[in-house]
């Protein structure tokens, strides 16, 4: 997809402060540092709309961005840093709860891993907890460009392999640095359209 225009509408606490606009929307999830920011700016041709690298026990919001008039990026806040207090972990938890139990706009998911490593124990927790929605889950292993072509494959095997993935889930293999499968996640995400 062409992007023309892509901004931030809110950074959401609660409910009511969710766009209402009937559109198809898209939950961006990962663990802290993985890549999610890059993947966002990559897929919507900005350097820097998504904040990159943004320091946990900042408040924890959903940002929510409109891309094209026509779709929503729901930037869920990261997971699985190691130094957030409990009240913090408890409040993430609740606030994802609510947005996705709640939100018929919602399409799919898109869970982003690290294609170099076997997915963690939160980002399985992450994946269960989507299918427990009965989301379809698009996952994007990123951070390709770290390591050599020749192993892309038997990386994605183990990334399908360790979240357990359900056969009908796809995976993109993906770089934030060189835009490897930007065009392949659009070419899914318009399947949801
Ligand atoms: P977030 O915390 O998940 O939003 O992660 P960021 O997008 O801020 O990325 C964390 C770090 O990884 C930054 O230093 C990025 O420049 C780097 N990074 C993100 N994606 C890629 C990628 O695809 N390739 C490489 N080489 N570095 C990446």
């Amino acid at each position: 997809m062409k992007v023309t225009s892509a901004d931030i509408v809110i950074s959401a606490v609660k409910p009511e402060q969710y766009p209402n606009e009937p559109i198809p929307e898209f939950a961006l999830a990962g663990r802290s540092n993985v890549g999610k920011s890059s993947f966002i700016n990559k897929m919507i041709n900005r350097k820097n709309l998504a904040r990159t690298s943004s320091k946990p026990g900042k408040t924890q919001t959903l940002n929510f961005y409109i891309i094209n008039d026509m779709l929503h990026f729901v930037d869920v806040p990261g997971y699985g840093y190691a130094k957030v207090s409990k009240t913090e972990r408890a409040a993430w938890g609740k606030m994802i709860e609510t947005y996705f139990t709640n939100r018929e706009q919602l399409k799919a998911a898109l869970l982003i891993v690290d294609l170099r490593h076997p997915p963690t124990k939160d980002d399985i927790m992450m994946y269960d907890f989507f299918k427990h929605y009965d989301l379809p889950v698009i996952v994007v292993a990123t951070k390709a460009d770290k390591i050599p072509k020749g192993k892309w494959q038997k990386h994605l095997k183990v990334t399908r392999e360790t979240l357990d993935m359900a056969k009908e889930d796809e995976t993109i293999v993906f770089s934030g640095e060189t835009g490897q499968g930007k065009d392949e996640a659009w070419g899914l995400l318009k399947k949801y359209m």
